[in-house]
């Protein structure tokens, strides 16, 4: 028996041990079989699902009965077996008549699975539906609008897809759910090209060479999102950007003019949505159209209107970390941000 919390478990047999016949939420009371997870115990890919149903409560298995056949024919579409993966759910009993798990349960078992995680050490995880995406995510915002793309959470990838049951209940939801599997195929052979670039720079001039590096790189259609308080050097980025882009005018804050055109080599789409107060105003200045347009765009206080961005850009969060001292962190979205951002991971390897 061990003893202390399930930090303390060096194993998932011990960690089994650990949470023995369980009754520290009233999930413990109406289920029948506890359903701890299955697979490999060091798989690079884990799915983590929602809760037991029926067939698992009966058997102790997770995903199994149709969801778990309609898993099966998922994971045979990326070329993988179930004894390749490691799955486990939010919650590890069976909520009666498969309700939601209430968040009090939510809290009392996912210790458990955290230190699953922390055990199996997968390179990716798959999140099957709204719980274990706001779980993992840390987030309110439903799965429709989080599913198919690829998040990063403690050096993991995260890749949120629809529940299976989703499509056996609608049926429309199925090739949705294919979709989902493609492009987590696609995130299991990229590797980790994609991982955020971190660099420090440790003066203005710096962080405008870095942008500059950036801009040279950018064509239109891409889109940089950029993040961080007032003074932490977005608009010298953004300066660094123009200047990568063969734009050889002043580059001065929009701040008061919401957007404004660059003409060089590329044309630049300079916006600045700190005055703006809601997302419908974005309307005013054609956010959507200008994005799309002829040029590259650099968005200042993207995170102001998170979900207004599109699908594939790169994030650019800036931080004060000394007096000159910047820390810019790159996390691209999107097959074209992350060749984007290789490029300039190997031009700052070369510059350094
Ligand atoms: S759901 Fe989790 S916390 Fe609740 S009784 Fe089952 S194992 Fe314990």
């Amino acid at each position: 028996m061990v003893v202390g919390g399930p930090a303390d478990c060096l194993d998932l047999g011990s960690l089994r041990e650990h949470v023995g016949d369980c009754h520290r939420c009233p999930l413990g009371d109406s289920r029948t079989t506890l359903v701890f997870g299955s697979g490999d115990p060091h798989a690079e890919l884990m799915f983590i699902g929602e809760a037991p149903g029926r067939n698992e409560d009966l058997t102790g298995e997770p995903f199994i009965g149709a969801a778990g056949k309609l898993l099966d024919e998922l994971l045979a579409f990326i070329g993988l077996e179930r004894e390749q993966v490691f799955i486990a759910n939010v919650v590890k009993c069976r909520p009666p008549g498969n309700r939601d798990p209430m968040p009090v349960e939510i809290a009392a078992c996912t210790p458990f699975l955290a230190r699953q995680i922390e055990l199996v050490s997968p390179k990716v995880i798959s999140t099957l539906g709204k719980f274990a995406t706001q779980y993992m995510l840390d987030t309110t915002v439903g799965i429709t609008a989080l599913r198919g793309k690829l998040y990063r959470v403690g050096g993991r990838r995260i890749v949120p897809v629809l529940h299976p049951a989703a499509a056996l209940y609608n049926a429309s939801n199925r090739p949705l759910l294919f979709d989902d599997f493609t492009r987590l195929k696609a995130v299991l052979d990229r590797g980790d090209a994609g991982a955020p670039l971190v660099v420090t720079t440790g003066s203005a001039d710096e962080t405008v060479a870095f942008g500059e590096r950036l801009g040279a790189l950018l064509a239109p259609g891409d889109v940089v999102g950029l993040s961080g308080d007032l003074g932490a050097g977005k608009t010298c980025f953004a300066q660094g950007v123009a200047r990568g882009l063969g734009i050889e005018g002043p580059v001065p804050s929009p701040t008061f003019n919401l957007l404004l055109v660059h003409r060089g080599t590329v044309p630049m789409y300079h916006f600045d949505l700190y005055r703006l107060e809601r997302a419908d105003q974005l309307e005013d200045i054609d956010f959507h159209g200008t994005l799309e347009a002829d040029g590259a765009s650099v968005v200042e206080w993207a995170d102001r209107f998170p979900a207004e961005m599109p699908d594939d850009r790169l994030d650019v969060a800036m931080e004060v970390t000394g007096e000159a001292d910047r820390r810019i962190t790159i996390v691209p979205h999107g097959d074209r941000a992350i060749a984007v951002a290789e490029g300039l991971r190997r031009s700052s390897a070369g510059a350094a």
